[in-house]
């Protein structure tokens, strides 16, 4: 596998030429978000200059052409992820918005009292808190599947957990705090065994490793444009089809109705049954936009990059011997991010140490509370790789430590 020529891809995100007090940005918060390439920005701003209007298939010239980018972006990301078609596609706002999606309109209605719901203890709050409410609202109860000292999944509690009472296993497919990629093949096919539902949260997952949701078997599968060198405002929902076409819609308005009369109203195609209103038109451009300058690139070599870093910061920080890294090893269940503490120093101090050095990471729980009440901290801070990431980059953040430690430790 050939790697990816970093020097060329960095020509393509100016921000990263930005400096701060003459110090070039060193960008390593991609698990928040991930920087825009020109290619994307430009297809944004060509529709803008071209070809913006409303969609749903107006009559003029202009909103046909908008109509069939947006419809076509669809069938981009069916084709990406390995799903069957557009029908199978609902864009939203974003992940957390998917979630919201299914939890209200399966979840409101088909839950009662002694069903289960099987979340992880690594959940990001998308789903945790999502379904932590629907269960309160419906009486559902929520178990937990144990995350073990590797920060692995036990799936041994696992298979104990999901049984008969079981509907849904929701389970993240890359962690945004321990960097652990699980088996959610296996999961899924756990919750199948039960007849249960499965949703993976995949925000982690599809921007950084080639995904297939039929090979999984995912019912349901989400994941969000900005974390994929797309747009903000975009996110998926994926589901199966003949799932979506018996679920109620989540939000009502226009451009979702077959027929509308003063006491009733019936519902359109799928997927637009899902997408009343005005939906994201630009943003659904820049995304198709990001999948071809990502699948340019190649999905197994954006993997492998990832990993490779990751592996690299893992052993670096490793080898400080004051510092504690959260989740598995670097290797094959690693995703392309480490999460960390210095001893002695909180996570909020040595991040605003590193911005001193225009080294950009994250500091706090990352929407993974419980998760870090487990792990008996805090806050830890969080260095996230993308396709433009070099180790010189680490090293900066590994350097910096120093100055941290002089200042706290
Ligand atoms: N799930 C995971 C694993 C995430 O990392 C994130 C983003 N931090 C989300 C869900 C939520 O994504 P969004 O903010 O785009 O809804």
């Amino acid at each position: 596998l050939e790697s990816l020529d970093v020097e060329a891809i960095r020509e393509e995100f100016p921000i990263l030429e930005r400096e701060f007090d003459g110090q070039q940005v060193v960008y390593l918060d991609n698990a928040a978000t991930t920087q825009t390439p020109d290619p994307v920005v430009d297809a944004m701003s060509d529709y803008y200059r071209e070809s913006n209007a409303n969609v749903h298939r107006g009559i003029h010239h202009l909103s046909q052409e908008a109509s069939i980018a947006y419809e076509e972006a669809h069938d981009r990301v069916a084709e990406f992820i390995g799903a069957d078609g557009r029908e199978e596609i609902v864009f939203t706002k974003n992940t957390t918005e998917s979630e919201n999606l299914i939890a209200y309109s399966w979840g409101l209605n088909e839950l009662g009292p002694g069903d289960e719901i099987v979340l992880t203890e690594m959940e990001h709050h998308a789903s945790l808190v999502t379904w932590q409410q629907i269960a309160k609202r419906t009486g559902a109860n929520v178990e937990y599947i144990r995350v073990d000292e590797t920060g692995r999944l036990d799936m041994d509690h696992a298979r104990d957990l999901i049984g008969d009472d079981t509907a849904l296993v929701s389970a993240v497919h890359v962690s945004n705090t321990l960097g652990t990629v699980n088996p959610v093949g296996e999961l899924t096919a756990l919750a199948h065994e039960h007849g249960a539902l499965s949703f993976i949260d995949g925000a982690q997952a599809v921007p950084n490793r080639p995904v297939d949701v039929s090979e999984i078997d995912a019912d349901f599968y989400a994941f969000s444009g900005h974390k994929m060198a797309g747009p903000t405002g975009i996110g998926v929902l994926y589901g199966k089809q003949s799932l979506l076409e018996e679920l109620e819609p989540y939000l009502y308005g226009g451009g979702m109705i077959r027929k509308v009369t003063f006491e009733d109203s019936t519902w359109g195609e799928l997927p637009w049954k899902f997408e009343p209103g005005t939906p994201p038109i630009a943003e659904a451009v820049g995304l198709h936009a990001a999948i071809d300058w990502l699948e340019d690139l190649g999905m197994e070599r954006v993997q492998a990059h990832e990993e490779e870093l990751a592996a690299y910061a893992y052993d670096q920080l490793a080898a400080e011997g004051d510092v504690e890294i959260y989740g598995p090893e670097g290797g094959a269940d690693r995703g392309g991010l480490v999460s960390f503490n210095l001893d002695g120093v909180h996570a909020h101090d040595l991040t605003s140490i590193l911005n001193d050095h225009t080294v950009a990471v994250r500091a706090g729980d990352h929407c993974t509370q419980p998760l870090h009440d487990k792990l008996g901290v805090p806050a830890s801070t969080r260095a996230s790789f993308y396709v433009y990431n070099t180790r010189e980059e680490i090293d900066k953040l590994i350097d910096a430590l120093d100055d941290a430690r002089a200042l706290f430790a």
